[in-house]
Order: structure tokens, then C-alpha cells, then sequence
């Protein structure tokens, strides 16, 4: 039998069209967009092309589409390139407490080097940061809020309307990480209440090393990085036709395929989760206990009694790739600052185990992993 991937928050394979189309443009498409002959504007209209491509899919204008060499320099442009061009006005941010490294790291950054005051704010036992806890968290001074879309650990979906509008009340701008919402739910930015949102083409089987981040019309961003004036001076470097090519055609996929992913891959995820309650006693789910608040794919779950890396080690034995908390966070002995702040017992956190399906994923896949899994959980704790 294949391999069964079930890692697909930390990564996905490139959906073949894909691959197609940025061999063909990594061949031909070499011009650099900003030379005037005819290899340039070949390359202008490509990189035109995909721009405008993105911000029809997701009700953006296309000058509101900068793309980024990965999600992480999207959430570092969107935090610290708000604060640096808001700073005058104030020296708060508000951050939610389960945001990925790429976020935090920018936060601490601003706080650490550059006088600002960040406020982490807690999510509830379900992994959801509430509107009323951001709302305890704003001050006077507060400039930016950063609340993800959804938890790349538990696929917890946040109040983003409730707390957008919060916001837009106290004309605080809000920041959004939609790195695991893109694909995953439909994300309109002319409807989403949020200033700046990022994303990453990796996640839904486009090219890694390829991110955006859309940038409301008025909003005022620092550039991180000085060069030319690329990207409306946001990014410079010359840019990549064939990842911005990329990007677009895996986005394009992956909004199309939205219907599948929120109906079959969502009953996938719930048949996975019934399964495994009905076999495992013990088996808790870590995040918000209504499916549908959380992203269709992920389900992240407790095993108590059973290590985490000895589940992972069996299940990639029986040819399952499954993970604990996030990509980055695995293999360090640490345990998830997601789950851990959402106050998990020790055991819990122990034996946490990320389960994240694609559109590729079949029934058959998810039959096998509930017949491989809970026999690895009773042998681990019959062990213990
Ligand atoms: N934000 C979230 C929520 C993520 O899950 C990830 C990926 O792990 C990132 C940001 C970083 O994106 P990238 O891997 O493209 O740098």
C-alpha cells in the first residue's frame, strides 16, 4: 500500500498542474519584469498575470497583492512592518498567544529591539482567543492586533469578525496569519474585517518559498527589506515569475477545489475522529469540540497513556506520516506552546498527536489509520 499522508499543516505535495506550469515558466519565463525588451514584458505579463489572478480569488485588487519569498516574511512584513509605520502613534500590540513562530518571533522582535509593549493573549480550553479577551487586552496606545484565521496545531478557527470589528471601532489595525485558512475555508478580503493577511503557497499543494500577504488600500506598511522598488517597494528583489506562477495556479486549485474540502474532507476528519473516540478509551480532542469550528481538515487528539513519538514512530512504520504540534516544534523536547497555553495536563500534552488531511486524501486511508492507530495506542500503554 502507498504511503498515507496525514501531515498536511506542515506541508502538501505539489498538485501536478503546478509543477507543470513553473517548469514551463522556470524554461521560458526568464526575463527580469522590469527590463522594457520583450523577454521583460514577457515576464511583466506573467507576473501581472498571476497578481491579478490571486486578487480575484480572494476579493482583493490586485495592487493589494505583495508577494513574499515564504508565509514566515509574509507574518514578519505584516507585524513588523505595521509596527514600524505606526509606531508614532503607539507602542501596543496585541498578539494572540497561539500564533505560529513566524508571528511570535516578529512580536518579540518589535518588543525586544524596537520599544514596543506586546500583550499575549491566552485562548480559551478550547484553543480559541475570544473577542472579549483581545478586547481586555487593548489600550490607548494599542496599534496593531495579530489574530490568526486558524490554529496551525488544532485548526481552531478565531472570531476574527467579533474581533475585527473591535478594531475597526478603535481604529486599531488588525493582522491576520491566514497561512492555514487559504485553501482551507473561503477567505474574502474585501469582506474579512482585517487590514493585512498573510499566506503561504505550500499548503495547499503550491511551491514552497512562495507566500503573499494583501495589504488593504490606504494602509501604510515599512518595507524590512531596502532595494528597489519591487513589489511597490514593500519587497523588493527581483521577483520570481515562476513562484508567483505558482502560487496563483495552486490557488486557483485550491479555491475550486473548497466545495470538496469543506463536505468530503470534512466528513473524512469527522469519520477519523468518530472512529478513533469509538476504538480508544481516553482519546480526547484538543481544540474546539464542534468540528465545524475548526479548519475541515485537522484534528489534533490526545492518546493519554501512549507517547506522542512513539505513536509517530509506529504510525510512520505501518507508512502513516502524521506529527505532534507543529513542523518546527517537532523533534525538540518541547512541549506545544499551543496546547500547553491552552492548558493541557501533562499526559494530554505528551501524547498529542496532529492528524491533518488534504483533498488527496481517500476513505480507505483514513479505514487503515483506524485500524493501524488504536492498536498502537493500547500497545504503548500496555508498555508504559
Ligand atoms: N503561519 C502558520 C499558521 C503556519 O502554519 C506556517 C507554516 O508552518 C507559517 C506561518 C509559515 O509559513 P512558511 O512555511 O511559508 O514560512
Amino acid at each position: 500500500m502507498d504511503r498515507i499522508y496525514l501531515d498536511n499543516n506542515a506541508t502538501t505535495p505539489l498538485a501536478p498542474e503546478v509543477v507543470e506550469v513553473m517548469a514551463r515558466h522556470l524554461a521560458e519565463t526568464w526575463g527580469n519584469p522590469s527590463s522594457v525588451h520583450a523577454a521583460g514584458r514577457a515576464a511583466r505579463r506573467a507576473l501581472d498575470e498571476a497578481r491579478e489572478s490571486v486578487a480575484e480569488l480572494l476579493g482583493a485588487r490586485p495592487r493589494e497583492v505583495v508577494f513574499t519569498g515564504s508565509g514566515t516574511e509574509a507574518d514578519n512584513l505584516g507585524v513588523v512592518g505595521s509596527y514600524l509605520a505606526l509606531r508614532e502613534k503607539g507602542r501596543h500590540l496585541v498578539v494572540s498567544a497561539v500564533e505560529h513562530a513566524a508571528v511570535l518571533g516578529a512580536a518579540r522582535f518589535c518588543e525586544r529591539e524596537l520599544g514596543a509593549e506586546v500583550t499575549f493573549v491566552a485562548p480559551n480550553r478550547e484553543g480559541v482567543v475570544e473577542a472579549e479577551a483581545v478586547a481586555a487586552a487593548l489600550r490607548d496606545d494599542t496599534v496593531l492586533v495579530a489574530l490568526m484565521a486558524a490554529n496551525n496545531e488544532t485548526g481552531a478557527r478565531m472570531p476574527l469578525e467579533a474581533v475585527g470589528a473591535l478594531c475597526r471601532e478603535r481604529g486599531v489595525r488588525l493582522f491576520t496569519d491566514a497561512v492555514q485558512a487559504v485553501g482551507r475555508l473561503p477567505v474574502r478580503f474585501d469582506a474579512w474585517p482585517v487590514d493585512v493577511l498573510a499566506f503561504s503557497a505550500h499548503k495547499f499543494h503550491g511551491p514552497k518559498g512562495a507566500g503573499a500577504l494583501l495589504v488593504r488600500r490606504g494602509v501604510r506598511l515599512h518595507p524590512l527589506v531596502r532595494g528597489g522598488g519591487q513589489e511597490r517597494g514593500l519587497r523588493p528583489g527581483t521577483e520570481s515569475v515562476p513562484y508567483a506562477v505558482g502560487l496563483a495556479t495552486a490557488l486557483r486549485l485550491a479555491v475550486e477545489g473548497l466545495p470538496e474540502m469543506t463536505t468530503r474532507v470534512a466528513a473524512l476528519r469527522d469519520r477519523l475522529e468518530a472512529g478513533l473516540a469509538e476504538r480508544v478509551p481516553g482519546f480526547v480532542v484538543n481544540g474546539p469540540s464542534r468540528p465545524e469550528d475548526r479548519v475541515p481538515n485537522t484534528l489534533n487528539a490526545s492518546f493519554p497513556g501512549a507517547e506522542a513519538e512513539g505513536l509517530l514512530i509506529g504510525l510512520d512504520r505501518a507508512g502513516v506520516a502524521a506529527s505532534t504540534g507543529s513542523a518546527c516544534a517537532s523533534g525538540a523536547v518541547e512541549p506545544s506552546h499551543v496546547l500547553t497555553a491552552m492548558g493541557l495536563p501533562r499526559d494530554a500534552l505528551a501524547s498529542s498527536l496532529r492528524l491533518s488531511l488534504s483533498r488527496r486524501t481517500t476513505d480507505a486511508e483514513i479505514e487503515r489509520v483506524l485500524e493501524v492507530l488504536p492498536g498502537l495506542v493500547a500497545g504503548l500503554r500496555a508498555a508504559a
